[in-house]
C-alpha cells in the first residue's frame, strides 16, 4: 500500500500521452512511475533500426511545439537546449495520378499561385476557407484543447460556438462549400486522416489542423521523433521519474472502491495513490479492470463504439536519394470519397490505394547511411472489425503491391536499390500495441465521439483512474494526446494535492 501521507502515482504506457503527462506530475512533486510494455519509449512512435538506417514508426509531422517547450518550462528548461525541431518545407508535396502535384505549406504567396494555376476562382474560396478555419482553431485548439470535459454541463458551455461554427458538418463538406476544384479539395480536407478521421465524417473542428500547421509551421526533429521521445524520457529522469521498460501491467489494482495501484505480468505490485492509462481505452477498461463491474461494463459500451481506421506500413531504405520527393509526400489514388468508404464503412481491402511516404532523410540525411534515403509508406486500411482481411497472408501481398506502385510511378528502381524492408499491419497494431481492432488512432474522432463523449480525463466513479492519450479528450496526435495529459494533470494534481505549475 502507498503510505497516505505520500501520493504516488503510476502511468500505464509512455506514448507521447503518457510521457507528457509523467512530466508534469513529477515536476509537480507527486513520484511518478512509468510502466512501459515494450523495450523502447514512445508507444506509436517507437523506433527501429534496420541495416544502419533509422526508421520513426509513427508520428513524424511534428507541430504545435508549444505544448512540448510548456513541459521543458515546468522544468525551468528550454526544449531548443535538448531537440533541435528542423522546419520542413514544403510542409507536404501532394501527387495525383494526373501528374498534378502541389507543395503544401504556410507560404501564402506560394499557395495562392498554386491554387490559381489549378482552379483561379478558388483563390478566394481558399482565403474564405482560412477565415473559417481561424475561428475554429480559436475555439477549438486555444480554448478547449486542454479543457478536461468531465460533465455534460461542460459540452452545453461549449455548444453554442459549436453550432456557430458548425461542428455538425463535416470537415469535406466545409471545404467544398469553399472550394470546387477536386484535387483542391483533397489538398484541404485530408488533414483529418492524420488522427484518424475520415473527412467525410468527421467533425470540421478538425478544419483547424490547417491553422495549427500553418501558425507554427511543420517541423521534424533532428534524429528522428525518437530523438523527442529519448529527450522527454531524460527530462522525466532529471525531475526524478522512473520509467520501467518491459513492464506490461496486467491488472490495475482496486480496493475499498479506489484504485491502489497495478500488478505488472510478472506479479511485481506497483502501489500508487492514483493510476493514469496512457494504454488504448478497451484495453485497459476490459483487460487490465475486466475483473471489476466498472471494468467490465464501461468496455462493452466502448465495443459499441466507432474506431478510427487501421494503417499498413513498409519501412524501406533504399541504396539512392530521391530528390524530387519531398520529406513529406501525399499520394492521392484514382478514388477519394469511395476509397475511404471502403475504409471505413464497407471494411474492404480496395485495389487502388491513397498513400503518404516519408522521406526524413530529405531532412536528415544520418537517418540513412552515406547516399541512402530512409523510408517509410503508410496505406490506411480498415480496421480489424470491420474487415475480413487475414493480414498474416494479406500482408506480404499487399506489400508488393504498394512497392510496385511506388516503383510504376514515384521511385524508379525502387526493387533493385531495396536495401531493407519489414511491415507493420492492423495484427501488429493489435499485438504490439493492444489497439482495439488494431485501431491507429483510439476511438473515431466523429462529433459524438469528441469532448464529454470521449472517455473522460478522470473515471467518473472509480476514485484514483485516470485517462491519458488518443482515446480521451482531445484525441490523437501528437499536440492533441500532449494536450490531453495537460488536461489530466490538472485534475490529478489537484486530487492528488501536487504543487500547480
Ligand atoms: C503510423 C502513424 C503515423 C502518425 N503520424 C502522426 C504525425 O505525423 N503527427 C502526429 O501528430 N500524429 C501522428 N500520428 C498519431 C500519433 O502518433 C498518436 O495519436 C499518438 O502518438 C498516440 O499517443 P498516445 O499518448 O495515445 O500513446 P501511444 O503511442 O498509443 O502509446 C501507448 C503506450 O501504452 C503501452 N501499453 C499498452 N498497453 C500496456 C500495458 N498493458 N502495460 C504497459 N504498457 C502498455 C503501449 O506499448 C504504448 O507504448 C501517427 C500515428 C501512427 C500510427
Amino acid at each position: 500500500m502507498a503510505s497516505a501521507s505520500i501520493p504516488r502515482a503510476v502511468v500505464i504506457g509512455s506514448g507521447f500521452g503518457g510521457l507528457a503527462l509523467a512530466i508534469r506530475l513529477q515536476a509537480s512533486g507527486i513520484p511518478t512511475t512509468l510502466l512501459e510494455q515494450r523495450d523502447k519509449p514512445g508507444g506509436r512512435a517507437y523506433v527501429y533500426q534496420d541495416a544502419g538506417f533509422t526508421f520513426d514508426a509513427g508520428p513524424t509531422v511534428i507541430t504545435a511545439p508549444g505544448c512540448l517547450e510548456e513541459l521543458y518550462a515546468l522544468a525551468g528548461e528550454r526544449l531548443a537546449d535538448h531537440v533541435d525541431l528542423l522546419p520542413v518545407m514544403p510542409f507536404y508535396r501532394l501527387f495525383w495520378e494526373d501528374g498534378q502535384t502541389f507543395d503544401y505549406s504556410n507560404d501564402m504567396d506560394a499557395i495562392v499561385r498554386q491554387i490559381g494555376a489549378m482552379n483561379p476562382a478558388d483563390v478566394d474560396g481558399y482565403r474564405r476557407f482560412l477565415a473559417y478555419a481561424e475561428q475554429v482553431f480559436d475555439e477549438g485548439y486555444t480554448k478547449l484543447a486542454h479543457v478536461p470535459f468531465l460533465d455534460i454541463w461542460s459540452m452545453v458551455k461549449a455548444a453554442p460556438q459549436l453550432v456557430r461554427l458548425e461542428a455538425y458538418r463535416t470537415v469535406y463538406d466545409i471545404v467544398a462549400r469553399y472550394i470546387q476544384h477536386p484535387h483542391l479539395r483533397e489538398t484541404f480536407s485530408f488533414h483529418s486522416l492524420l488522427v484518424g478521421g475520415n473527412p467525410f465524417a468527421t467533425s470540421s473542428i478538425y478544419t483547424l489542423i490547417h491553422v495549427l500547421e500553418r501558425t507554427w509551421g511543420v517541423t521534424f526533429p533532428r534524429g528522428g521523433t525518437g530523438a523527442l521521445v529519448r529527450a522527454l524520457v531524460a527530462l522525466f529522469e532529471r525531475l526524478g521519474g522512473t520509467l520501467r521498460l518491459s513492464t506490461p501491467v496486467d491488472r490495475i489494482l482496486v480496493e475499498g472502491g479506489r484504485v491502489t495501484g497495478v500488478r505488472a505480468a510478472g506479479g511485481e505490485v506497483f502501489p500508487a495513490t492514483a493510476v493514469a492509462s496512457n494504454a488504448d481505452v478497451v484495453h485497459t477498461y476490459k483487460h487490465l479492470l475486466g475483473h471489476e463491474p466498472r471494468g467490465a461494463s464501461v468496455a462493452a459500451s466502448l465495443e459499441r463504439k466507432r474506431f478510427s481506421m487501421s494503417l499498413f506500413l513498409i519501412y524501406f531504405g533504399t541504396k539512392r536519394r530521391h530528390p524530387h520527393l519531398a520529406h513529406h509526400n501525399v499520394i492521392f489514388g484514382p478514388r477519394y470519397r469511395e476509397l475511404l468508404g471502403d475504409i471505413f464503412d464497407r471494411g474492404t481491402l480496395a485495389d487502388d490505394f491513397s498513400l503518404y511516404l516519408h522521406a526524413p532523410t530529405v531532412s536528415d540525411p544520418t537517418l540513412a547511411p552515406d547516399g541512402c534515403e530512409a523510408f517509410y509508406v503508410l496505406s490506411p486500411v480498415p480496421h480489424l472489425g470491420k474487415g475480413a482481411i487475414d493480414w498474416t497472408t494479406e500482408g506480404p501481398r499487399y506489400a508488393d503491391r504498394i512497392l510496385d506502385y511506388l516503383e510504376a510511378r514515384y521511385i524508379p528502381h525502387l526493387r533493385e536499390d531495396l536495401v531493407t524492408q519489414r511491415i507493420f499491419t492492423p495484427l501488429d497494431f493489435q499485438h504490439e500495441l493492444n489497439a482495439h481492432h488494431g485501431s491507429a488512432f483510439s476511438l473515431e474522432p466523429v462529433l459524438t465521439q469528441s469532448a464529454w463523449f470521449r472517455v473522460h480525463n478522470r473515471d467518473d466513479r472509480l476514485p484514483g483512474l485516470y485517462f491519458v492519450g488518443a482515446g480521451t479528450h482531445p484525441g490523437a496526435g501528437v499536440p492533441g494526446v500532449v494536450n490531453s495529459a495537460k488536461a489530466t494533470a490538472g485534475l490529478m494534481i489537484e486530487d492528488l494535492g501536487g504543487r500547480r505549475a
